[in-house]
């Protein structure tokens, strides 16, 4: 089955008692048990629930891989995911890896003595450089956040098998639509399906697919453990938003073309970073390794304009954090999702003031472009 079929009949297709087309809302903490050992497969809904098993096996399907698990949020996904490792541990992370994955790494699992290095993923050398025998992972966003720097998945993941290293990739950003990290050679892929998976952004949940048995009985146990498991009503909204995943995309990835290719000529730009332009350092590798160029968009506005006056002068696209959704969202990663990042070291690696994140939505492209030029016109200084 292609992956446009895959996302409506994958996982579990109905309702096998019923016949209804969609798996029902399994609202329930307990089940009953016929006798002593005996029951129908579940007992406990943080152990098992029919609703979330339903997104858990859909997700698996989507990324070819061998077990899903469904969390309550993408930083419980990583939580759990990160609970495989032990003190004295450490894992090799992208530089600009999602803040809430550095933070949770320096500030929470450090205190287990688990560590990280900081590494630029997108040069293979550096990662080798810093591999030793404390390094048991190499954890990857590719596209990163903001900046859109892309990681040759395959290349990684193979030097990670050379040094009995896993590969984890937080594929948030391209879904399954657009790229299987899996199949590309990582054990490990993870989603904050809170963006492009549910899409609506009226969820916040958390998805995990592992490659082998081994790691899926070891994640089972931690998601039974840790219990940081996703409620059935959150897990029915993300099945329906995962059902027009296909749709959703393409319109989402046609937009940004447009919208990409028509600000790298304006004069209030100075800077785009979008993987589908040409020129950008990382196109050729996404071009191989993935089937689009998504839909998120940064770039720098030009010092003779202000970019505050811009962000207020957009009518349609709503300023906010998050994406992935419907609707266009456009943020400030300096004084938002950045904004525990050290002035010095933003600046160094390119998340300056001047710096505009828009996830394009799939309202009509030219709609947002009259938006987007409108705003930009009315913001010289
Ligand atoms: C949002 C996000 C997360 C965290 O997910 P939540 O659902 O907000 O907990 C992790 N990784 C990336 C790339 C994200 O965009």
């Amino acid at each position: 089955m292609k992956i446009e079929s895959l996302v409506i009949h994958g996982g579990k297709d109905g309702d096998e008692y019923t016949g209804a087309v969609n798996v029902p809302i399994y609202q329930t903490s307990t089940f009953k048990q016929e006798k002593l050992g005996v029951n129908k497969g579940y007992e406990y809904s943080r152990t098992g629930n029919p609703t979330r098993e339903a997104v858990e096996k859909l997700i698996s399907d989507l990324e070819e891989g061998q077990s899903g698990f469904a969390f309550a949020s993408g930083m419980a996904a990583i939580t759990a995911v990160l609970s495989l490792f032990k003190t004295g541990d450490k894992i090799i992370i992208s530089n600009n890896v999602y803040g809430g994955t550095f933070r949770v790494l320096d500030k929470v699992f450090n205190h287990f003595n688990i560590g990280y290095k900081i590494v630029d993923t997108s040069k293979v050398q550096e990662i080798r450089d810093n591999i030793d025998k404390d390094v048991k992972a190499i954890y990857i966003e590719s596209p990163t956040n903001p900046l859109m720097d892309i990681t040759d998945i395959k290349l990684v993941s193979s030097i990670a098998k050379e040094n009995n290293l896993l590969t984890i990739v937080d594929n948030t950003f391209m879904t399954p639509y657009l790229q299987k990290p899996l199949t590309l050679g990582a054990d490990i892929v993870l989603h904050s399906a809170t963006k492009y998976l549910g899409g609506h952004s009226d969820l916040v949940a958390g998805l995990v697919v592992v490659n082998n048995k081994d790691l899926a009985e070891k994640l089972h146990f931690i998601q039974n453990s840790t219990g940081g498991v996703l409620g059935p009503f959150d897990s029915f909204l993300l099945i329906r938003g995962i059902k027009t995943l296909a749709v959703r995309m393409d319109r989402h990835t046609d937009n940004a073309k447009k919208i990409a290719s028509l600000l790298n000529h304006r004069k209030e730009i100075e800077k785009v970073y979008y993987p589908g332009l040409e020129e950008h350092i990382g196109h050729e590798v996404q071009k191989k390794q993935a089937s689009g160029y998504g839909a998120i968009i940064s770039f720098v506005i030009n010092e003779k304009y202000d970019y505050k006056k811009f962000i207020e002068n957009l009518k349609l696209i709503t300023f906010g954090e998050s994406l992935g959704g419907v609707e266009s969202l456009i943020c400030h990663p300096a004084s938002m999702t950045h904004a525990a990042i050290p002035y010095e070291i933003r600046q160094k690696v390119g998340i300056v003031d001047n710096l505009i994140r828009l996830s394009v939505g799939i309202e009509n492209g030219d709609d947002l472009i009259e938006d987007l030029l409108k705003a930009l016109e009315g913001s010289e200084k």
